[in-house]
């Protein structure tokens, strides 16, 4: 194990913890020297780690920000925190991703994305042919021929060239270093200093999996790349294109005045709830069930409520049922489906067979109503059941809405005409809105 002395970045006396002659040592104490020479403000970096051995570089720098993340993801989250920084927090963070080649593998979408992006990340791939942390199994960063635990015979695939997917990808950086090179500093402060993304893909060992299997020493390093057709060095670098946050501030912020704020919904009135409410509300897809449930919760969060709508539909979401589950309380809601219905809404056969499936006949009590439309038959005459003509009097499209409107007309769970006035928003004057008939139900 080697020991770490004199160092800002990384924590003072730090151990290294990876096996004897692990290329992984070399990597973290060459981006020590890198940030060492950059100066940076440890607070304004933030190294992300993926999980693998290279992961546990988190416990050794302590001066930084880090974060550890699940496998292959760790570039989406950098993503995520260079935009927030960028465009929300004064453009200070320098983010920087520590991933193995089988993390890379498989986050591959992610590294592309945030080139595509151009956004302020460096990824340093450490890539030692295999993923090391658990057993040495082959990754699509394997070249042809290495020996790796699921590869006894040797890889038969040509390694991925990282890259050049990056190249393709519009990323402004890109370089390949082996972990011994005496310029790697040098290239790792070039790709962190870069503005915009940057990928240095670092060759190295594994003495515990790789250099077991394989005839292979460091030396053989760049003979491998070059067999594999890999070119070795600072491949790119190049600042033609507008790191994302440029980007953003000319194509975006720059027009938010055209987008009409969303706002929040002003508690304006009283309700008559003293405790929770569940209402099920079914329907077919299509006929504005969820949107009618919402309309609902809308209003009721205007009558100081707290609410809560789960939705279900199937994969298609136009065809076959469409159903929500919406609870209205005094109190706060710690679950979002309904336990107990006090009301449940069935505007067509698709919903009535939905709620039948789902087992929701189980979930009402002689002081459950139900709201139906009149063409539906309900075999269990013990039900308290309303049937109304809510197809003919509100259309296909609004029978359910109709419903909804009914039960808070009928039974002020809060004032009628808070709902009246978001059905309004949504579809005009409200007398309009279903048939004339439908009023006097
Ligand atoms: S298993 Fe391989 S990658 Fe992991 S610490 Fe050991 S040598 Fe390094
Ligand atoms: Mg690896």
């Amino acid at each position: 194990m080697d020991s770490q002395e004199s160092c800002t970045y990384m924590t003072h006396g730090a151990v290294m913890p990876f096996c004897k002659g692990c290329g992984h040592s070399n990597v973290l104490k060459k981006l020590n020297d890198a940030l060492l020479f950059l100066r940076l403000d440890p607070k304004d970096v933030c190294l992300v780690t993926d999980i693998g051995c290279i992961g546990l570089a988190d416990a050794l720098f302590d001066k930084v920000h880090t974060i550890h993340t699940t496998h292959g993801r760790s570039t989406g989250f950098a993503t995520g925190l260079a935009v927030a920084d960028k465009v929300l927090a004064g453009n200070r963070m320098k983010v920087i991703v520590l991933i193995g080649d089988g993390g890379s593998m498989i986050g591959l979408l992610h590294i592309v994305n945030a080139a595509l992006m151009n956004v302020d990340v460096t990824v340093i791939v450490a890539n030692n042919f295999l993923f090391g942390m658990t057993g040495g199994q082959q990754s699509s960063l394997t070249p042809e021929h290495f020996v790796t635990l699921t590869t006894p015979f040797g890889s038969m695939n040509p390694s991925l060239d990282i890259c050049r997917i990056v190249d393709a990808s519009k990323g402004g950086f890109i370089a390949r270093k082996i972990a011994t090179d005496k310029d790697l500093t040098d290239v790792l402060a070039k790709a962190i200093s870069f503005d915009g993304f940057s990928l240095v893909e670092i060759l190295e060992l594994c003495t515990e999996h790789g250099t077991r299997r394989n005839d292979l020493k460091g030396s053989m390093l760049a003979k491998m790349a070059e067999y594999e057709g890999h070119e070795l060095g600072v491949i790119k670098e190049n600042e033609q294109r507008k790191e994302f946050s440029l980007k953003y501030e000319s194509d975006v912020q720059s027009h938010t005045s055209e987008f009409k704020q969303p706002g929040f919904i002003k508690q304006s009135s009283v309700h008559n709830l003293s405790k929770a409410a569940g209402i099920v509300i079914s329907g077919s897809a299509g006929e504005r069930v969820q949107s009618s449930a919402a309309m609902l919760c809308e209003a009721a969060v205007e009558c100081g409520l707290n609410t809560t709508q789960k939705n279900d539909n199937p994969v298609t979401q136009g065809s076959g049922f469409s159903l929500s589950e919406v609870i209205l309380s005094p109190d706060e809601i710690n679950y979002t489906g309904v336990s107990k219905a006090s009301f449940v809404i069935i505007s067509s056969e698709a919903g009535l067979k939905e709620l039948k499936a789902q087992n929701i006949f189980n979930k009402i009590d002689n002081g459950t109503v139900i709201i139906t439309d009149e063409g539906i038959e309900l075999s269990n005459n013990g039900y308290n059941v309303i049937s109304l003509p809510l197809r003919k009097s509100c259309g296909a499209d609004k029978a359910t809405l109709g419903a909804v409107d009914y039960v808070i007309r009928k039974f002020e769970l809060f004032p009628h005409y808070v709902l009246k006035k978001v059905i309004e928003k949504k579809f005009g004057v409200y007398n309009k809105v279903f048939k004339s008939e439908y009023y006097s139900l």
